[in-house]
């Protein structure tokens, strides 16, 4: 066998199931020990500067210099107290990855010794330059440097004895250059419009939090295997292997016993979650082989989104000393289920009420569907950009495959709720007649009785109402959600808003308060029901319906991400002040640098793999069918070597065909590269990549894998599907 794939396969069977993070004692005893939390500010904290903090937090007070250093002082106390000796400002730049630049605690003193210090200053305020993140031409003047500040709103933790301080990261200039500023700012205008809304039900409504649970989904495969193929190293996906004889077929994966290594790996990463704070409360098997997932107890949509990404790297971290390989890929393997990070996805008021959860009276049912409604009117508005924001070259792959959303938008809502919003929208309400008036509270009384048996669970939507939430199933399971959170909290935000307008018009213009709320939500029932898809989404047939409608679907990557220029969005960020007009370029730029940068690697590594690793196998093979015939033609002659090996020729020049026409497409790709880097603008070039690069790595593909079937399996250089996806 390939000396490089047996060694890998060698060192695979000697990997055992062994566990590394253990506390023997329930959880709730060292939940959150390694997060600042309220309790430890409490103890660590003057009752000034906790009030401060907790003012922060609440109201986004801004914190004064004098009590930055008492809160600074305070977190070292903790920090250096269990083992801290670093601290860093940990922040999201436009790369879906996290980023840390740590600082040690200790200072020189006078002495030629050194000592602990932790300066408000440093706590609030970091320049960590940062040059190198995508930028999206924002940086690009000398003085455009770039800071950290802090988000009191998620609390300080502690990783491998740093302290990591969530922050934003803005330019000079003030335009974000990160994830999370534009998902604060959209929760800030959510809570605004949200509560203006609230109050025609509620006057004590103050606060309106939007609450997240990211499931995520990801692989595992054996890292000798993993370091073994180049493709899964520098791409984190298979860009070539044929699939195995049997994959998910048997549906005998899913909810699955755990394979014992896989279980030691949970067991410690959720050892290691719980004392950074987070609920991880379901783990199981997913659909394909050594495919999981888990999901923490849902929060706050910030803290979730900090959560999943802190768990991202504890992962990572504790799957490398089980000499194992997250895969966080949307598509690492070809013909299994891909993954993705669905994102629930509800709104709680300050007096604990689930806006999304339909209420015992009618009452509150107008209420439910008041903010229903505006979801999804706000859906379907921006349906368009909302796909596109889970759109990237990596999800692409994913999306549409017959097994994860398709990459068209709709809206899922049951048959309860369908029927519901059909007996409003047919409703006559003109001279409201006592008849008429027993109808409307009877349609909305009818919502709580049926709803807990509401068990409709349509899997194939991208976007689904299960209860009390939405679930939007499209986001990729590599990326950090708050890019397409931001823009849902934001035009569900701007929905609201119109909504509260429009019911305060009807109100002025003489209607009583229900029947204007009535009348609003049948508006937006008229006007957004062309994104209800109750259907199978995975159909051909849904394709063509959803285009007559006059939805609009992802099918080219360049192309969509040109939603985000849209006049349609750049109101929705401007009247929302998520986004600027210079940061929804930037973005939008660097939407195709990163999608261009990604082809790219992909384009070349399927080079190199063809030539360097597929090519040179497929002629040793060929070169030993030749001599074996060659042989044959020897002992038996001209006349009877014919006769004995017509497969064997066919199989030869079969061979050859394979080889020639690899060897021109990766001469073609690279040409492909060539001209396409030639283009100074990323969005040009990016549609060059597109139309011309990314053809050839489904065709290359293609060949490689028929030459996997065709080639001895002792020769073949690549781990295959088999010994990567099952567990011995
Ligand atoms: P399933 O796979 O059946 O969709 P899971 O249990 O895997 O469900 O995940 C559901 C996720 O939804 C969990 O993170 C859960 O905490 C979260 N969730 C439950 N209720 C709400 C809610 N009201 N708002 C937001 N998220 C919620
Ligand atoms: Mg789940």
């Amino acid at each position: 066998m390939s000396s490089f794939r047996k060694r890998a396969l060698d060192e695979f069977s000697s990997h055992k199931a062994e566990r590394f993070y253990f506390e023997n004692q329930p959880v709730s005893h060292y939940f959150g020990q390694k997060v600042f939390d309220l309790e430890k500010m409490r103890r660590f904290l003057s009752s000034e500067a906790f009030d401060a903090v907790q003012l922060a937090i609440n109201e986004g007070v801004k914190i004064d210099r004098k009590v930055a250093n008492q809160i600074a002082s305070g977190m070292k106390a903790w920090a250096i107290g269990i083992g801290a000796t670093h601290y860093t400002h940990w922040f999201h730049p436009l790369t879906d990855a996290t980023a840390e630049k740590h600082e040690a605690f200790v200072d020189p003193d006078k002495n030629g010794g050194v000592f602990e210090n932790f300066k408000g200053d440093a706590l609030v305020q970091q320049e960590p330059d940062a040059s190198s993140f995508p930028n999206g031409g924002l940086r690009n003047t000398f003085e455009a440097r770039g800071y950290t500040a802090w988000d009191p709103t998620s609390p300080a933790f502690i990783i491998d004895n740093t302290l990591c301080i969530p922050s934003v990261f803005v330019a000079y200039t003030g335009e974000s250059l990160d994830m999370k500023t534009p998902h604060l700012k959209s929760l800030q205008q959510l809570d605004k419009a949200a509560v203006e809304m609230a109050k025609l039900f509620n006057p004590k409504t103050t606060r309106v939090n939007v609450m997240l649970g990211i499931e995520q989904e990801y692989f595992v495969v054996d890292e000798a295997l993993f370091r073994a193929r180049p493709d899964l190293m520098l791409c984190n996906r298979t860009l070539i292997g044929h699939t195995a004889a049997k994959d998910q077929q048997l549906e005998d994966h899913y909810f699955g016993a755990i394979p014992s290594r896989v279980m030691a790996f949970m067991k410690d990463f959720e050892t290691e979650a719980f004392k950074l704070g987070v609920v991880l409360k379901t783990r199981h098997n997913e659909v394909a082989p050594n495919q999981f997932e888990y999901a923490p107890y849902f929060a706050e949509a910030n803290l979730s989104v900090d959560h999943n990404l802190m768990i991202m790297i504890l992962m990572r971290k504790i799957a490398k000393k089980h000499k194992l390989k997250v895969i966080f890929h949307e598509k690492p393997f070809a013909g299994v289920n891909g993954s993705g990070k669905h994102c629930n996805w509800s709104i709680v008021t300050n007096n604990g009420v689930n806006l999304l959860s339909p209420g015992k009276t009618p009452r509150n049912n107008v209420q439910f569907l008041s903010f229903f409604i505006s979801v999804i009117r706000a859906v379907y508005e921006h349906h368009h950009l909302l796909m596109t924001s889970a759109a990237s070259l990596s999800n692409s792959y994913r999306l549409g495959g017959g097994e994860a959303p398709p990459s068209v938008m709709s809206v899922f809502i049951g048959t309860t709720l369908t029927e519901v919003l059909n007996s409003i929208e047919n409703m006559v309400i003109s001279n409201d007649s006592e008849e008429n008036r027993a109808l409307k509270l009877d349609i909305v009384n009818k919502i709580p009785e049926i709803l807990p048996d509401n068990t409709d669970r349509n899997r194939t939507s991208p976007f689904a109402f299960t209860g009390n939430r939405f679930e939007f199933r499209a986001v990729g399971s590599s990326v950090n959600v708050a890019s397409s959170m931001f823009i849902l909290n934001a035009a569900v935000a701007q929905q609201f808003t119109r909504f509260t307008k429009l019911a305060e018009v009807a109100i002025e213009q003489g209607l009583s308060k229900d029947e204007a709320l009535l009348k609003v939500i049948r508006q937006y029932i008229k006007e957004s029901k062309k994104i209800l898809f109750e259907g199978n989404g995975y159909g051909q047939e849904w394709h063509k319906e959803a285009e007559a409608r006059g939805l609009k679907g992802i099918s080219d990557l360049p192309e969509a991400f040109k939603s985000f220029l849209d006049s349609k969005t750049k109101k929705l960020m401007n009247e929302t002040e998520v986004l600027c007009e210079r940061e929804i370029e930037a973005r939008y730029e660097v939407l195709n640098e990163t999608f261009i940068k990604k082809l790219q690697i992909e384009a070349r590594v399927i080079g190199d793999l063809t030539i360097n690793h597929i090519i040179p196998t497929a002629i040793k093979f060929q070169n030993s069918l030749i001599e074996n015939v060659l042989g044959i033609k020897e002992l038996f002659g001209e006349d009877e070597y014919k006769k004995m090996s017509e497969k064997q020729l066919i199989t030869i020049k079969k061979l050859s065909r394979y080889i020639e026409s690899l060897r021109e497409d990766s001469h073609s790709i690279i040409q492909a590269r060539k001209e396409a880097n030639l283009i100074d603008s990323y969005a040009i070039r990016a549609e060059s990549y597109s139309k011309n690069v990314l053809p050839y790595i489904s065709k290359i593909r293609a060949t490689a894998d028929k030459l996997e079937m065709l080639v001895d399996d002792e020769l073949w250089p690549l781990p295959k599907y088999r010994e990567l996806l099952f567990w011995r």
